[in-house]
């Protein structure tokens, strides 16, 4: 086997397409010598060797050494020096490079080859005393930290104290002799720790070094970052073994970093910073303020030190063009390594540079509108769930954060106010201008009016799916759920976490996007949703197959899903409206009546109210597809609980407290979510479809008239099982729109649908199919009710499924293709069956999730329906579920 590949100069064995094999920088460093960019010479132990390594009790394959030492004999061809040797003697590097680069393993090991007699022969070839101890001084403090395990600070304090002696200010005022001592010293010092002298033999260094990155590979922080970032272990890490090239020869050498773009804007210029006379280290770990790479940045950043453009014009000049170079090659923005030996550069690393979402979408938008990569690359690149951080106001990344804990992050952007305890609360508050963060255990429909008036929630109890997440994302709201650590006492209005105690008025922050309950007000940004983001959005929706509607029942949120883009309205649920103002009241009278009659009677008063909030929502949808769907929640939502409330409402409506009392009980179920709700309610008092059918069919002839188009609005019954369920409801609307169509004189235009979030509805689909002209995937009941969890009692053990690995993702948050994903499956080949030209959607909170949209696109669903501030997700998503 071939366990070790050879780079620089013709030699070149790997490239680019090898980051498996040879890591992310091994193939990059054989990429850019392919590419005959100056690379200092070297070779690279495959990733096999790691996996080998752990596989057989932490031995090499027995070839390696062989391989390795004509490895080194090339490089020494190619460099015309010798490792280990006292004329010219080869210096290396030693770095690891696993397929993607993770912070958390051991890092790097410069100078290696170095002892009492190489740094002598160093010395007399530099003529350069200074150098040659500096190196090796680097090399000792390196070495025992990474592979022996001696701690930095030991040597930085050797260093600080030599310093302080001798008044100097900076590493640089060091004179040869100087680093003698430190040497000296710092030799000194590995012996006390380890009872045994620092290596003297090059070959054992070597060894040493690359046995430190494969050990690496399994340290526990290696390990946690592996598990956050979903990396494999399999994977395991290449070594790469350079050529040392070296910045601190003088003022003529240099070491720096750079993006061949702004990692943070975006903007097409070079961006950068480097040392002049020191080695790679240096520039990160902060020791001198770095110089910039550009004239341009140095003028922008006030800098007094000059930029390498001004000292360097030359080097400048050519490392300009290797950016260039790097850059149309890998076709991205790239973020490099490099170094300056007595004026001639080297390239000493280069990948595709990390960047801010908003630099991201402007390299794409550049890139793509100089030809350099096509408008589907441009879109790819852009992760759609990153494009949350842009849809709302964020925490100013630079601000500081005194977190008390962290929760769900149910829905996204940050929010800061006074906390309040109640909905009322909440409305005072924002009617006096003061800005709030309602805070419960969960929120209920009975809380609608304190969310909308607060910036935003945070609640102790519930998951994804809980009322609080659900209503919060509607509302483009942030909010934070299931925070476990915190303790709500609603009756003293006192909320405490971690030994800390906060009450009304106190200001706190929450970040919806992460989770995180802050003490304080934190510094925010605003979103901005022109530019390039809308550019590349367009582009998004010239690619993608599906639609994208919106879920929305308010003017308000109707408006920001178009704003967004969206096409039209998949899911508006209409017991969000039952709450609003007066019509609560006749809600409840309805709720409260004996007969059929006094029901009509309370429903007719209802009517209006619901006419018109159709009417609001056709004049801004005209013509675009609305679906909306008949009531679904049990009665008893709509009942007031507490005593309190309970003799409020009496008292308004003028009748006996006890007796509405009584309803509700008789009202309350065990099990609401499994109940009397959806069309079994429609079912059991049909009154209530009824209105709900006329006032949509009134709203939708008026709307006509009015813009001269046909508004044919699509609706659409909850919670089927049975298909004569269906039919049932169907009838009912049928015969209203007979009715209706002879008091106005003109027949309604309207489809009849029904949501699939039953299991037995996916599974008769066909059957169902007959009766209806479209279906809607109501992922959310249909994940209930497949796994038998309830959405709203998920939060307590679904965490500890997750961190167990049991689950991958939240299934109310990403779909559960295998389970729930197999049922909407079957639903729609068996739908298409029954009725070739049935419309399908999905509706559940999953419409807004990227892999969910993916697998929506891949069974050809028609559209996808979500939040309004997930739209600009969707669209994207669906674009890059059709590449
Ligand atoms: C669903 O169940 O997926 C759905 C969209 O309906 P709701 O969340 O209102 O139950
Ligand atoms: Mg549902």
């Amino acid at each position: 086997t071939k366990w070790v590949y050879i780079f620089g100069d013709k030699k070149t064995e790997g490239d680019a397409s090898m980051k498996e094999l040879l890591g992310g920088k091994g193939a990059n460093l054989a990429e850019m010598s392919r590419l005959g960019l100056p690379v200092p010479p070297g070779f690279t132990i495959t990733t096999q060797v790691c996996t080998h390594y752990y596989e057989d009790g932490q031995q090499y394959p027995k070839e390696l050494k062989e391989q390795v030492h004509s490895a080194i004999a090339a490089v020494e061809a190619l460099t015309g020096r010798k490792f280990n040797s006292t004329t010219k003697p080869l210096l290396l590097s030693v770095r690891s490079g696993a397929r993607v680069s993770m912070p958390g393993m051991m890092d790097t090991v410069l100078n290696l080859g170095l002892n009492a007699r190489t740094v002598e022969a160093l010395a007399q070839e530099a003529n350069d005393e200074r150098f040659a101890y500096d190196s090796y001084r680097r090399f000792i403090q390196m070495y025992s930290d990474v592979v022996l395990g001696v701690d930095h600070d030991f040597f930085e304090e050797i260093l600080e104290d030599f310093k302080d002696e001798h008044d100097y200010a900076l590493d640089t005022d060091l004179s040869g002799s100087d680093w003698k001592e430190i040497v000296a010293a710092y030799k000194d010092k590995v012996k006390e720790e380890l009872g045994r002298p620092f290596p003297e033999d090059c070959e054992e260094q070597l060894w040493g070094a690359v046995g430190a990155v494969f050990k690496s590979w399994m340290i526990p922080r290696a390990r946690t970052y592996r598990t956050l970032h979903e990396i494999p272990e399999g994977w395991g890490t290449a070594v790469n073994v350079q050529a040392m090239v070296f910045g601190n020869t003088g003022e003529d050498s240099a070491t720096g970093v750079a993006f061949t773009r702004n990692p943070s804007t975006g903007e097409n210029a070079l961006y950068g910073e480097f040392l002049i006379n020191a080695q790679g280290e240096d520039v990160v770990a902060g020791i001198r303020t770095p110089q910039d790479i550009t004239e341009k940045a140095r003028i922008e950043a006030y800098s007094e030190k000059p930029s390498l453009e001004a000292t360097m014009p030359e080097v400048f000049a050519e490392f300009k063009a290797v950016c260039d170079t790097l850059e149309n090659h890998y076709r991205d923005m790239q973020d490099l390594e490099f170094t300056v030996e007595h004026g001639k550069l080297w390239m000493l690393q280069t990948r595709t540079g990390k960047r801010t979402l908003k630099a991201a979408l402007k390299t794409a938008v550049d890139m793509a509108e100089s030809g350099m990569i096509t408008r589907e690359e441009a879109v790819e690149r852009i992760a759609p769930s990153s494009l949350d951080q842009l849809l709302h106001p964020t925490i100013d990344p630079n601000s500081e954060r005194d977190e008390l804990s962290v929760g769900l992050p149910a829905s996204p952007g940050a929010a800061c106010g006074a906390i309040v305890f109640n909905s009322d609360d909440a409305e005072t508050e924002k009617a006096n201008g003061r800005p709030v963060i309602l805070v419960r255990t969960e929120t209920s429909p009975e809380d609608i009016h304190g969310m909308h008036a607060a910036e935003g929630i945070l609640t102790t109890r519930g998951g994804m799916t809980s009322h609080a997440a659900v209503v919060a994302r509607g509302m483009g709201k942030p909010c934070v759920a299931g925070v476990g650590a915190i303790r709500v006492d609603v009756r003293n209005e006192l909320m405490s976490v971690g030994g800390r105690n906060f009450g009304k008025g106190d200001v706190i922050t929450i970040d919806g996007g992460n989770g995180q309950v802050l003490a304080g007000r934190v510094q925010m940004q605003e979103p901005e949703l022109s530019g390039d983001f809308k550019k590349l959005m367009e582009w998004a929706d010239s690619i993608r197959r599906m639609d994208v509607r919106a879920n929305a029942e308010t003017p308000t949120d109707v408006k920001v899903a178009l704003s967004f883009g969206a096409e039209g309205i998949g899911l508006c649920r209409t017991e969000h409206m039952f709450f609003e103002g007066e019509r609560i009241l006749a809600v409840r009278e309805m709720i409260l009546s004996d007969t059929a009659a006094e029901r009509k009677t309370a429903l007719a008063k209802l009517l209006p109210f619901q006419r018109q909030d159709f009417i609001d929502i056709f004049e801004l949808m005209v013509d675009r597809p609305v679906t909306i769907r008949l009531l679904d929640p049990p009665l008893h939502e709509f009942l007031p609980k507490t005593e309190e409330d309970i003799a409020e409402v009496a008292r308004q409506m003028d009748v006996d407290p006890e007796e509405l009392r009584e309803r509700a009980e008789e009202l309350e179920e065990c099990n609401p979510m499994l109940g009397n709700r959806g069309c079994r309610l429609l079912i059991s008092n049909p009154e209530i479809a009824e209105m709900q059918a006329r006032a949509i069919f009134e709203a939708a002839l008026e709307i006509s008239k009015r813009h001269g188009r046909r508004v044919a609005p699509e609706i659409m019954v909850p919670l089927v099982s049975l298909k004569s369920e269906l039919d049932i409801v169907r009838a009912s609307i049928d015969q209203v729109a007979e009715i209706v169509a002879k008091e106005l004189g003109e027949k309604p235009a309207y489809s009849v649908g029904t949501m699939i979030e039953l299991p037995r509805a996916a599974l008769l689909s066909e059957d169902i199919a007959a009766s209806a002209e479209f279906f809607s995937f109501g992922t959310n009941d249909l994940t209930q009710t497949t796994f038998g969890i309830s959405r709203d009692d998920a939060a307590s053990f679904l965490g500890k499924y997750q961190e167990r690995k049991l689950l991958e993702k939240d299934p109310f948050v990403s779909l559960d293709i295998e389970g729930v994903g197999e049922l909407v499956k079957i639903s729609a080949k068996n739908g298409r069956k029954a009725n070739a030209d049935i419309k399908l959607g999905i509706c559940g909170e999953h419409g807004g999730d990227p892999a969910s949209i993916e697998f929506c696109e891949v069974i050809g669903l028609n559209y996808v329906s979500c939040s309004p501030f997930r739209v600009p997700v969707a669209r994207l998503a669906a674009a890059q579920a059709v590449l």
